[in-house]
């Protein structure tokens, strides 16, 4: 049996180039398993600890203040040159993710739990987000380390069964029930696929 609804996402075509060098490979080399395995685990220590299996959407805040990391909102009508999705900072020596509310709220809930991925992980020299670092094609290993720290944290495997148990069988519906982007609940079933197939 296949975890991945029927609408599952299909490839992207490799974009045509005109130029003499050979295009840049559009997926990069995935992270290692071992590395994999230590970013599940530390998702599944967090979740172990503060999650009260109380259903989705996940409260992402029980695992910021488990952590020790305060979430501060920049950005938005307040602040319109804030010009970044969040950014993990240390002030005064204590770890702040700050998110944008400009954002919409799923994105919010990626943003700052990438963030706290970069935390969690050990990620040093963290950069201010931008889009590009949420995808699944990012070319920088710590980006994609902490997205999939996130969607480890934010969708785990046990409470999207749950839920498609329970009829939630579109990546909409998904989306819906744990409030985060849609791309996101795609690629976390593609992980679980591809290292835990049934
Ligand atoms: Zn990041």
């Amino acid at each position: 049996m296949s975890v991945v609804p029927k609408s599952a996402p299909s490839v992207d075509p490799s974009p045509v180039s005109s130029s003499p060098l050979p295009p840049s490979p559009r997926r990069p080399v995935e992270l290692d398993e071992s590395r994999l395995r230590e970013i599940d685990a530390a998702a599944s220590a967090l979740l172990t600890e503060f999650w009260k299996e109380e259903g989705a959407p996940l409260n992402l805040a029980v695992f910021t203040d488990g952590a020790g990391v305060q979430v501060r909102e920049r950005g938005g009508r307040a602040e319109p040159m804030y010009a970044h999705h969040g950014r993990l900072l240390r002030l005064d020596g204590a770890p702040v993710i700050e998110v944008n509310r400009a954002l919409d709220p799923w994105t919010r809930r990626l943003v700052a739990a990438h963030a706290l991925g970069h935390h969690v992980l050990g990620h040093l020299a963290v950069p201010p987000e931008i889009p590009e670092h949420f995808g699944s094609t990012c070319q920088s290993v710590i980006e994609r380390e902490a997205t999939r720290f996130a969607l480890a944290l934010l969708l785990p495997e046990a409470a999207l069964r749950r839920g498609m148990e329970e009829g939630w069988v579109s990546v909409k519906r998904l989306s819906e029930g744990f409030a985060m982007p849609e791309a996101c609940v795609r690629e976390r079933i593609l992980q679980i696929e591809r290292h835990c197939p049934l």
